[in-house]
């Protein structure tokens, strides 16, 4: 055994690409809790980035996963078909009334590369209209239609071509009502099509149903349905990437259900097997039926464990715990919102569901990464865990378990309030 720590081994065995989050090593998760090496617990409000939506290791899922090990580990679903993967695949369909088909991956990034291929395929066309502010994922494909930072991108330029960059409405930033801010929008993406492409040109337009590394930013109901006019209008396929949207973490099963706007194709991953890998392309079912035999895929696509564990996080989240997601969210963005009107640093409360991001500004509006970085260090050494997000690190996304509780949710506000306290007297 070595007597270092795992941060301490890490710097010398992993790359600096590593991780850049926290220097915790963990050995133990269970619920809405993580133990690291020292025995030390913590409140876990970041949940791998969003993935063990149902609480970490969950005995159902595991169950699950347990007795799918006990018959069939592999089968390359390029060579052979096995009941998990068709039994999911049933499911989501279902979850879609039916007129859908679904096509396992294993990442969020691959996934979306699948999105893209897909819609070039079909349509024939070469463009693909992403958002600024969106990430997409770390894949050729997806680091070219992300543009939430400039670093993601940087010496990998000669990117896929044809890729534009529409204006994602923010109307905290822009001060504008949701309508103004909608038109701005919808203004900047006719301004695209008269200007650099053709709508004809335009396969696809990708966009995140709430903006997730970018900010936590939930866009006006107006413009995801305008949006889906436009592309009805052109021909255009509308795509949502939903891997971190997906899977109970807004308060539905998936986000296009806040806005009652259906996507032609979407990308899902992270919460769907609680952190087996596993991710899907799920579109409409005259366009798969166009994706020839061979024109995508991957030996480990749709793994026989990861589906069983998807099939038991579905059932759990139909069973109640999408409701609590609801019903906490609402409750965890009253609690912040008391936190906003104590502190001014804390600017705006958002979100939907047990999704919430809460940006900070300092005294003169400029966005205040340090505070944000301060207040997770202290809520760590307190027991909280948190990550940050938006394209000036100046947003914290607070991303519970569906599980969570009322009163685990006031334990996160009470360490936040004392944080809060701890910083704004050191700065
Ligand atoms: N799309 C979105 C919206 C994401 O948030 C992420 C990951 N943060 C990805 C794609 C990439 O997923 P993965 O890291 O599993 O490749």
């Amino acid at each position: 055994m070595s007597t270092k720590s795992m941060y301490e081994r890490a710097s010398e065995l992993l790359p600096p690409v590593a991780n850049r989050v926290t220097k915790l090593g963990i050995v133990k998760g269970e619920g809405a809790y993580l133990w690291d090496e020292n025995g030390k617990k913590y409140l876990d409000f970041g949940s791998g980035i969003g993935v063990t939506n149902v609480g970490h290791n969950h005995p159902y899922v595991i169950e699950k996963a347990k007795e799918q090990m006990d018959s069939l580990v592999h089968g390359c679903h390029n060579v052979v078909y096995y009941p998990s993967y068709l039994d999911l695949a049933e499911k989501i369909v279902h979850l879609m009334d039916g007129d859908y088909k679904v096509y396992f991956s294993n990442s969020g990034a691959e996934a979306v590369e699948g999105t893209i291929k897909l819609a070039k395929r079909v349509s024939n066309r070469p463009g693909i209209i992403s958002f600024k502010r969106s990430f997409h994922g770390r894949t050729m494909g997806a680091t070219s239609i992300t543009a939430s930072n400039s670093h993601y991108r940087k010496q990998y330029e000669g990117l896929m071509p044809s890729v534009y960059y529409a204006e994602y409405p923010y109307t905290f930033r822009s001060n504008l009502s949701e309508e103004d801010e909608t038109n701005r929008c919808i203004t900047y993406l006719n301004e695209i099509f008269n200007y650099l492409i053709a709508p004809d040109q335009v396969a696809a337009i990708i966009m995140e149903p709430v903006q997730g590394e970018g900010g936590y930013i939930v866009p006006p109901k107006s413009f995801v349905t305008q949006l889906r006019d436009i592309c009805d209008q052109h021909g255009i396929f509308l795509i949502f990437d939903e891997v971190q949207t997906g899977f109970g973490r807004t308060g539905r099963m998936f986000a296009w259900e806040h806005f009652g706007v259906k996507p032609d194709i979407f990308s899902v991953a992270k919460g769907i097997a609680n952190g087996f890998p596993l991710s899907a392309v799920i579109a409409k079912k005259d366009i798969m039926d166009q994706w020839p035999a061979g024109a995508h895929g991957g030996t480990f696509g749709g793994n026989p464990v990861a589906c069983a564990a998807s099939l038991a996080v579905i059932e759990l989240l139909e069973s109640g715990l999408i409701k609590n997601a609801e019903e906490m969210g609402q409750y965890f963005m009253e609690r912040l919102n008391e936190l906003k009107r104590s502190f001014p640093v804390v600017a705006d409360v958002r979100g939907l569901g047990l999704m919430v991001g809460v940006e900070f500004l300092k005294d003169d509006g400029t966005p205040d990464s340090q505070i944000v970085s301060l207040i997770r260090e202290s809520a760590l050494e307190k027991g909280l865990l948190l990550l940050p997000c938006g394209v000036n690190k100046n947003v914290i996304r607070f991303i519970p378990p569906t599980i969570i509780t009322k009163s685990e949710i006031d334990t996160s506000i009470q360490i936040l309030t004392e944080s809060l306290k701890t910083v704004i007297e050191k700065v």
